[in-house]
């Protein structure tokens, strides 16, 4: 028993992790995360380590376990995963989302990449630790949470708010959306993730005079409201690069020998393949209307009418961007905050930077590690609320052809059983060592 590696079993615990249905709706009507927690806590107590579950409502599980580390005072680090997964539409896959096949080295499923992938390493090295006896260095607080993917709510966030004492001492962090492999200029290059955008989601309420719809009206709530949200859609926002993509297109630029040229970003983002859509949105803020609402009869004019607006902000620039955003609703439109959350960024340097790094080199000797800014969000933003600095590091060595970015939330949603093993022995590096 002693000798499983966590190469040895990241496989099945990921297709076991998979084939339980954690959906998340966002509304709370999904099957929640409870059975995924039992049957996390159930590989932990296993190999004899406590687990905590603890709901932050009915069926909304969180599990979390703390190792002891052998330098009382190193700080703490959280590793940690999310159970939750976005919705699959079964008709439009060609395999069971649930299923959790293995087929033609791939595992095939909802999750597969987004984040059980990183779940099943989790646990593979942990348990691993646990049986041999190995003692990190410093604590290791392993959690697993739910509602990532509506933002926390019922998960990280609630652990933070409620919870804190569990993250006693840490200062860092690692978890989804960073560590993987892109081919860039010919060099496998590992894209670390060490800044995050900020997310403003706004509602836009537009008022007018009400009247009856045969009439002249020139103070037409609807009216104003659809050139409040034409003007902030076509807003051009300017191209501006932070230290951490100033540093990640400089590192493109040395792989490639292409320049980065502002008015014509495509010349340089060709070269990253499909990575090209992660980094295309972090060059700039974005504010796109997604939502209409307004009106309750063909010949009636409303007093008001409503948009929503999904705005991701660069670090630092999300007062900013609601003023501008304000300004370019004018006058008769109240804009709001629905949801918001912080943006992140840190500097690509540092010992736990290192020791990733590091980490990486002990599988893949020479490779090429760059930092960037991921377009969306994690539970690092939650854990920042405690001080806690956060970095994607979900390692994977992915072959050229797999179009992983695109796997996020994507229909066939599948990552290579070698790739996920790859990861399990970088992980387990970097924890033995850091
Ligand atoms: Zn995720």
């Amino acid at each position: 028993m002693s000798d499983v590696l966590p190469q040895d079993e990241v496989v099945r615990i990921c297709q076991e992790l998979i084939r339980i249905d954690t959906s998340n709706y966002g509304d709370g009507s999904g099957p929640g995360e409870r059975v995924a927690a039992e049957y996390v806590a159930g590989l932990i107590e296993e190999v004899g380590l406590p687990a905590e579950i603890f709901e932050s409502a009915p069926g909304r599980a969180n599990v979390i376990t703390r190792m002891a580390g052998s330098d009382p005072s190193a700080s703490a680090l959280v590793v940690h995963g999310h159970l939750d997964v976005v919705p699959a539409l079964r008709d439009q896959w060609s395999v069971d989302p649930f299923g959790a096949e293995l087929k033609d080295g791939l595992i095939w499923g909802r999750g597969a990449v987004d984040m059980k992938d990183m779940d099943a390493m989790i646990l593979s090295v942990l348990r691993s630790f646990a049986r041999t006896g190995t003692k990190p260095k410093r604590d290791i607080i392993f959690a697993f949470f739910a509602d990532e993917e509506a933002g926390g709510e019922y998960g990280a966030r609630y652990a933070v708010d409620k919870r804190p004492e569990l993250f006693e001492g840490a200062t860092e962090a690692i978890s989804e959306v960073g560590g993987f492999s892109a081919t860039i200029g010919g060099q496998r290059t590992y894209l670390l993730q060490t800044a995050e955008k900020g997310i403003s989601w706004l509602r836009l309420v537009a008022h007018g005079r009400a009247g009856h719809g045969s009439q002249i009206n020139t103070d037409n709530a609807v009216t104003r409201l659809a050139a409040a949200v034409t003007r902030i859609g076509e807003y051009k926002w300017p191209i501006e690069l932070t230290p951490t993509t100033r540093q990640f297109l400089d590192g493109v630029t040395e792989l490639t020998g292409v320049e980065f040229d502002a008015d014509n970003p495509d010349l340089l983002l060709d070269q990253l393949g499909t990575v090209a859509r992660f980094v295309g949105a972090t060059l700039q803020n974005t504010t796109n209307p997604t939502l209409l609402k307004g009106g309750y009869k063909h010949n009636v004019i409303p007093e008001s009418a409503e948009a929503l607006v999904d705005c991701r902000t660069l670090p630092g620039q999300q007062d900013q961007v609601l003023e501008i955003v304000r300004d370019l609703a004018g006058a008769g439109v109240d804009v709001s905050y629905v949801h918001q959350d912080v943006s992140l960024e840190v500097p690509f340097a540092g010992n736990l930077v290192d020791s990733m790094i590091d980490a990486l080199h002990s599988e893949d000797p020479g490779a090429k590690v760059l930092p960037y800014t991921l377009s969306g969000g994690t539970d690092n933003k939650s854990l920042s609320r405690l001080g806690i600095t956060g970095y994607g590091f979900a390692p994977l060595m992915l072959p050229e052809d797999l179009d992983f970015t695109g796997m996020f939330h994507g229909v066939d949603e599948r990552v290579p059983a070698d790739s996920l093993k790859f990861g399990a022995r970088v992980l387990n590096t970097l924890l033995t060592n850091y």
